[in-house]
């Protein structure tokens, strides 16, 4: 079970956490991955921020914020009797915390693996409190810290796993407190190098952490308790009328997550997908519903299930400016320079006639791309082989995803004609570049608009769809078309 930061934001959801893993241990063996409490990375983040600007003030009335949050947590969660202990040990991750931001005030720097190092400690506290309060019901349980048993390789803030170390050590690790019936409660988003460097999975890398864990003790089940009733067809905060979906596959589970779907870390399947483990994404705050269960596959592909986004992207585009170079080798030079700079290309769209293409990237990867660009195609540039590299920032993902949507005649047209409808400018399409997405770039100040728009197009919501044809054909006349998932 996977417990992310709202499920873990107060004494109150704490206990619901506890309760609810005890229940499931009262059956079957149970381990535990906690998020840091909701904020408090952020929170760490920005000190360490202040750290290196030297801004002491900022560092200490944020280090008190977040002693002060954990200590009034524990005090709310443990009998008068067994606070002390606790908040002793509260205090101490905060004292590490502390010591390794001052070493960020004095160098007036972030090394990246001190980064890694401090950024971990939100969930080193939130274990304390759950193992700390599951203790002080009668539940046995330990708290562990992942960098003892996820073992990563050296990419500092976004690390892979190596899954066969990893196991050894879970074996090692875990596994006898599993056969005890003790309750490890881990914690997610970080792990270590072989040879000890802390490291972390980056940002919403709990879920991952959960499926790597999953993926490394032979799970049955990996549960992910989050904040909404499961994976549903869009984001609630932008489609108030998005459906919670019963069934999904990991691949369009995957494919909704790396498209900006926040519900899941876009890496959390991929450990999985081997032993198909089933995956149920729940809300703690209403646990009797049955959420989404995420399957290896489906036995009938459903056409297009859900709309993701992604609001921080650039587009980037490049375009030959002479006869002695082609698009074709910008592009070439381009995508490697890209790729050694360690950053994933979101969509590519290209025209040969033009010899031109774009890439569309998060926009904060943006300056480092751009200046990886720069030094790559620098004698394209000065010569003017090429024109300047132009970088849009007024732009947004959305992504229609189901298995099966190629299937769907027309589908790609409906999408592109509600888009328009909406009146968003569509910038690039990136359709066909995974069987089960269709990938448009929009307007930014667009993009809640184009979201609703497919959302409806596609019969996803509660509402039955916007008919296409737009030559004054009243509602009544148009055909219609099934509710179901199309
Ligand atoms: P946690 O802290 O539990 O990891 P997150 O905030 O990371 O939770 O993810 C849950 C949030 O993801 C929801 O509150 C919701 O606003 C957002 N979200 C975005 N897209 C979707 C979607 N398709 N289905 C469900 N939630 C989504
Ligand atoms: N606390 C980490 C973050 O906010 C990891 C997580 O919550 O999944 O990114
Ligand atoms: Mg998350």
């Amino acid at each position: 079970m996977k417990f992310g930061g709202t499920s873990m934001g107060s004494a109150e959801r704490i206990k619901v956490a506890a309760r609810l893993a005890a229940e499931q241990q009262a059956k079957r063996p149970v381990a535990v991955v906690v998020s840091a409490m909701s904020k408090v990375t952020d929170l760490l983040l920005d000190t360490m921020r202040h750290a290196e600007a030297g801004d002491r003030t900022g560092m200490e009335s944020n280090l008190t914020l977040l002693r002060q949050r954990h200590e009034d947590t524990c005090r709310e969660l443990l009998p008068a009797g067994e606070q002390g202990a606790v908040v002793a040990q509260l205090h101490d991750v905060v004292d590490e915390f502390e010591r390794i931001v001052n070493g960020m005030a004095m160098l007036g720097e972030r090394p990246p693996r001190s980064v890694d190092e401090a950024v971990a400690v939100g969930e080193r506290l939130s274990v304390v409190l759950l193992s700390e309060y599951l203790r002080s019901t009668g539940v046995p349980s330990v708290g562990v810290n992942a960098r003892d048993v996820v073992v990563t390789d050296a990419a500092f803030g976004n690390a892979s796993p190596l899954m066969d170390p990893t196991g050894v050590k879970a074996r090692q690790v875990l596994a006898p407190h599993l056969e005890q019936g003790t309750v490890p409660v881990i914690t997610g988003f970080n792990g270590a190098t072989a040879d000890g460097r802390p490291t972390t999975l980056g940002r919403g890398g709990s879920d991952f952490s959960a499926s790597i864990l999953a993926a490394a003790l032979d799970a049955a089940e990996l549960w992910i308790w989050t904040d909404v009733d499961g994976i549903m067809s869009a984001d609630p905060r932008l489609v108030p009328d998005a459906q919670v979906l019963d069934e999904i596959t990991y691949a369009e589970a995957a494919e909704l997550a790396y498209n900006g779907a926040k519900v899941l870390h876009p890496r959390t399947l991929a450990p999985l997908v081997e032993k198909k483990i089933p995956v149920w994404s729940k809300n703690s705050f209403a646990p009797q519903k049955p959420g989404t269960k995420i399957v290896p596959a489906m036995a009938v592909p459903q056409g297009a299930r859900a709309v993701a986004s992604m609001r921080n992207v650039a587009l980037v585009s490049l375009e030959a400016a002479s006869a002695e170079i082609n698009g074709v080798q910008i592009m070439a030079r381009a995508l490697d320079a890209i790729a050694r700079a360690d950053v994933e290309v979101l969509v590519v769209s290209s025209s040969s006639y033009r010899q031109n293409f774009c890439v569309l990237l998060r926009e904060d990867e943006l300056d480092r791309s751009v200046h990886a660009l720069e030094s790559a195609l620098a004698l394209e540039l000065a010569h003017n082989y090429m024109h300047p590299i132009e970088v849009d920032r007024n732009v947004g993902l959305l992504a229609a995803v189901g298995e099966g949507m190629q299937g769907k005649p027309g589908l790609a047209g409906r999408i592109f004609t509600a888009i328009s409808r909406a009146q968003v400018n569509i910038i690039a399409i990136a359709q066909g570049s995974s069987e089960l997405t269709i990938a448009v770039v929009v307007r930014r100040d667009g993009l809640e608009k184009a979201v609703k728009a497919v959302h409806a197009e596609c019969g996803l919501g509660n509402r039955p769809p916007v008919p296409v044809f737009p030559f004054g054909e009243s509602e009544g006349r148009a055909p219609q078309r099934a509710k179901s998932h199309e």
